[in-house]
């Protein structure tokens, strides 16, 4: 192709996004109606890449170099959200609308480091930001912005944690004392990457105990705090998980909100993947008290239909946003107008560049309005809720904890004297290699335990039961040897 005429040629993109719109189009219906059978299609990575050698040369060949081609090969092998038996990982199947708004923001490329760079797209980040704290519960005085991921998200809201109460200034004169926070036994890994990153050292993460529904133990919060300063630690934060990420259970915000007011500690949730319960009114309850939170993250890639990555980092002080990055000078001066430069969004995310991420949530926002934020989380929810039920009346399975959220752990516990741990593998395993499910697994109590997230909407009761059936028609054929 002539460079640059036919590279850029708006005829050749007329054509190529017309078959691969049609190539999604038929993804979407065949995941939805079953016409796919699989979910995944498994195979080692040598083979993987053996063939991703394959689709190059192949298209590198091909007179047309044909876009839809080469992406209906790669459709083969990828993990597909919108089928049924997805049941993984906690992402969303993406709203075919937000699909198509990745396509324009990556088309646009706006930069949004600058205001000028990004002026539509700062816009609306600040639009939905502003609408997400008021969700929350947050006053006007609450700010924010999106980056991307939780774990870049919650890096971020703990170096404004760090800022708000450390007593040194370790932004500017690097780590002096030992600086801790307070998190539960269940958190995510990623609490623990932040407080290393931040120099802390794995002493800096003081584990607090869970309950048997593996919620945070807010009985231990005081003694743990307690034996946390006698061993010479400076601890600033509490982390909240709403919810955990292994059994997805919410921890008490109220209490720990609460908590952190009596010691002065900033109070930051990990909402990654729950605070989208915000948006539902049946399941809303789930995060009483985030409205006590110094700062929250969400992902909406996870509950909320979005393509990833698209993170929301809130503050309910607002000027944390702004002056979390800033350099000594620049903070001491104090511009009056510093505080106020929401438009210049570089000042507040690790990122320089950044995508247009707010054009996913606020196309989804404009085009289809909040209530289908209320309709996924709820269903899904209420799916896991009607998942959890069918288990607990099965007899041979376990339930690990009554679902909360749409993440439900389980495993398969036949009568007699087995290896249950070998045996949930071994299932997970082939229900792998099979592909028609696709679960993950994990430890909990030191017990291998199968896990689910509901993430699609088309998943009903049908699937759960074809899924418990083919657990155990794998589980007893392993069992006869
Ligand atoms: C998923 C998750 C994260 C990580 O978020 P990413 O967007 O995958 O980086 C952090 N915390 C919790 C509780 C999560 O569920």
């Amino acid at each position: 192709m002539k460079f640059p005429e036919e590279v850029y040629s708006p005829k050749r993109f007329r054509e190529q996004g017309s078959a691969v719109v049609e190539l999604i189009a038929t993804c979407i219906e065949d995941s939805i109606s079953g016409t796919q059978n699989k979910v995944i299609e498994m195979t080692d990575p040598a083979t993987a890449m053996a063939e991703v050698q394959q689709w190059f040369d192949q298209c590198a060949a091909d007179e047309s170099k044909d876009v839809a081609g080469l992406f209906s090969n790669i459709y083969q092998r990828a993990i597909r959200l919108h089928h049924p038996g997805y049941l993984g990982h906690q992402i969303s199947p993406p709203l075919p609308d937000a699909a198509l708004a990745s396509l324009f923001s990556d088309f646009l490329n706006n930069g949004m480091g600058v205001f000028e760079m990004g002026v539509a797209g700062t816009a609306i980040e600040r639009f939905v930001v502003k609408s997400l704290a008021k969700k929350m519960g947050f006053s006007e005085t609450a700010d924010g912005f999106l980056t991307s991921g939780g774990t870049l998200g919650n890096l971020t809201a703990l170096l404004a944690a760090r800022r708000a109460k450390a007593t040194d200034d370790i932004w500017e004169s690097g780590v002096q004392k030992k600086t801790a926070l307070l998190v539960s036994s269940q958190a995510h890994y990623c609490i623990d990457r932040s407080a290393r990153v931040m120099g802390w050292g794995a002493v800096g993460v003081v584990k607090v105990p869970v309950k048997r529904d593996f919620s945070m133990d807010v009985l231990q919060l005081e003694a743990t705090l307690e034996a946390a300063k006698a061993d010479g630690l400076e601890v600033i934060a509490v982390v909240g998980s709403a919810c955990s990420t292994a059994t997805g259970t919410f921890d008490n915000l109220e209490e720990i909100g609460l908590f952190c007011r009596r010691h002065d500690l900033w109070f930051h949730v990990d909402g990654s993947h729950g605070a989208a319960s915000v948006y539902s009114k049946e399941f809303g309850d789930r995060v009483k008290g985030l409205h006590l939170a110094d700062s929250v993250v969400m992902d909406f890639h996870k509950l909320l239909m979005t393509p990833a990555l698209a993170t929301a980092v809130v503050f309910k002080e607002g000027r944390w946003a702004a002056e979390n990055f800033a350099q000594k000078a620049e903070y001491l001066w104090g511009d009056a107008n510093h505080v106020d430069e929401w438009h210049d969004l570089a000042k507040r995310t690790f990122e320089c560049t950044k995508s247009m991420i707010a054009l996913k949530v606020f196309t989804i926002l404009a085009v289809h309005g909040e209530q289908v934020f209320d309709d996924n989380v709820t269903a899904l929810f209420r799916s896991a809720a009607e998942f959890g039920a069918l288990l607990r009346s099965a007899g041979d399975f376990e339930l690990a904890t009554s679902p909360q959220s749409n993440i439900v752990c389980f495993r398969f516990t036949p009568s007699g004297d087995h290896d249950l741990d070998l045996l949930n593998r071994k299932i997970r395993a082939e229900l792998l290699s099979q592909g028609e499910f696709y679960i993950v697994q994990t430890i909990l109590d030191d017990r291998a335990w199968l896990r689910t997230t509901i993430a699609n909407p088309f998943t009903g009761k049908s699937h759960f039961e074809n899924l418990l059936n083919e657990i155990r028609r794998i589980g007893n054929a392993f069992l006869k040897g």
